[in-house]
């Protein structure tokens, strides 16, 4: 029997099969069609990718052999290799995958009572610099396929116990999302189908540096994830300094576009703001970032900033961040402080492929 499984990485990227996972329901419907097997089988198919969590095409065992057979002659199953799966003391979990092209990308499981969250990325690096994050280091060596954004939500749901379900989803790992647009939103449409994950946009956030024609984009699609937008600085000057792609576009736009998205969606935006020891922690930042959010529909989440052990800069102490917070709750904007999670395993905000960011330093 041809098991996809027992292939090498090379070898399934030499064949070319497509993931199983990268199918809808009715496009399986089609290749069974096509190939003279009864429509109902794609359903069975998908009980099994879904619900039940296979793990190969072994376990299809309501599917005659034959047509096993056929899928693992047709369809790679998965498309990366787990290279490290590690668990925080806090139960979060970390998957690094080896992709075919021996680049890798991480995604993560946090878990709190009551809610499974997961954090996946969309590029393999990240060209936007920011100067407190491990992700873009080294820069972007290549987008994410639609293909390998789904297989991260898959091999995560395979970690999870028997009873437990991913409630909400953040793209927040490696990457600039909107930069990747198009290869995102196929993986997120597959999730909303019934048959899958039948996940609502509403518990999806994206989160993105702030790129205005992105944002409109996203604004008119129909759907209403929550956005948030990493504004790290009140003004434009330091902004900048620390978010350096916001040269060539400005807090002011990114502003006008956020708006716009409520508008189109009804959603309240999240501004993100990774509080940074002297850098942006100041009272008088706190208060030219309230103005500049006041009558905005907006929310805050300060980020205390994990620290990154090749970086220069530190995180501000809690008490900084409850001053902060304060002086913008004074102000009426709902501020949050973000929970830290899984920083033992680098699991945490920008600290993705740290340990990998290292070796390539090294040389
Ligand atoms: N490119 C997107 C998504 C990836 S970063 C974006 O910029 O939003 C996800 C979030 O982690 C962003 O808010 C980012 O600013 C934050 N982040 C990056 N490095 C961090 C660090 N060292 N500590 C805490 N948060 C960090």
């Amino acid at each position: 029997m041809v098991d996809a499984e027992k292939f090498t990485l090379l070898e399934v990227a030499e064949a070319k099969l497509p993931t199983i996972f990268a199918f809808s329901l009715p496009e399986l419907e089609q290749w069974c069609m096509e190939h003279e097997i009864k429509k109902y089988r794609a359903g069975q198919i998908y009980r099994w990718l879904y619900p039940m969590r296979a793990q190969s095409w072994d376990e299809m065992t309501d599917l005659p052999l034959d047509l096993r057979e056929k899928l693992a002659a047709s369809f790679s199953f998965f498309i990366s290799e787990v290279e490290s799966h590690q668990i925080a003391s806090d139960r979060t979990e970390k998957l690094l995958l080896k992709l075919h092209d021996r680049e890798f990308v991480e995604c993560v499981v946090m878990r709190e009572p009551n809610r499974t969250t997961i954090c996946i990325s969309t590029q393999v690096g990240c060209a936007m610099g920011c100067v407190f994050c491990a992700s873009g280091l080294p820069g972007l060596t290549r987008n994410l396929t639609t293909a390998e954004i789904l297989e991260q939500m898959t091999r995560l749901d395979r970690l999870l116990d028997e009873q437990e379900k991913i409630t909400n989803i953040v793209v927040m790992g490696i990457g600039e999302p909107l930069a990747n647009l198009d290869n995102l939103l196929p993986a997120l449409e597959r999730l909303h189908e019934g048959k899958t994950f039948n996940f609502g946009s509403r518990r999806i956030t994206i989160s993105t540096v702030g790129l205005p024609a992105k944002i409109r984009q996203l604004a008119r699609i129909g759907k209403r994830y929550s956005l948030a937008v990493s504004l790290h600085a009140p003004n434009d000057k330091l902004r900048s300094e620390i978010v350096p792609v916001n040269r060539n576009i400005g807090i002011q736009e990114i502003l006008e576009a956020t708006e716009y998205y409520f508008e189109q969606t009804g959603r309240r935006v999240t501004y993100e703001y990774v509080l940074l020891s002297g850098i942006n922690d100041s009272p008088a930042e706190a208060r030219q970032l309230a103005t500049l959010l006041k009558n905005r529909h907006s929310h805050v989440n300060l980020i205390p900033m994990n620290a990154i052990s090749l970086l220069d800069i530190g995180g501000s102490s809690q008490e900084t961040a409850r001053t902060f917070s304060h002086i913008l709750n004074d102000a009426g904007i709902v501020t949050t402080i973000r929970k830290r999670k899984g920083a033992d395993i680098d699991a945490a905000c920008g600290q993705l492929r740290l340990p990998k960011v290292r070796e390539k330093i090294k040389g």
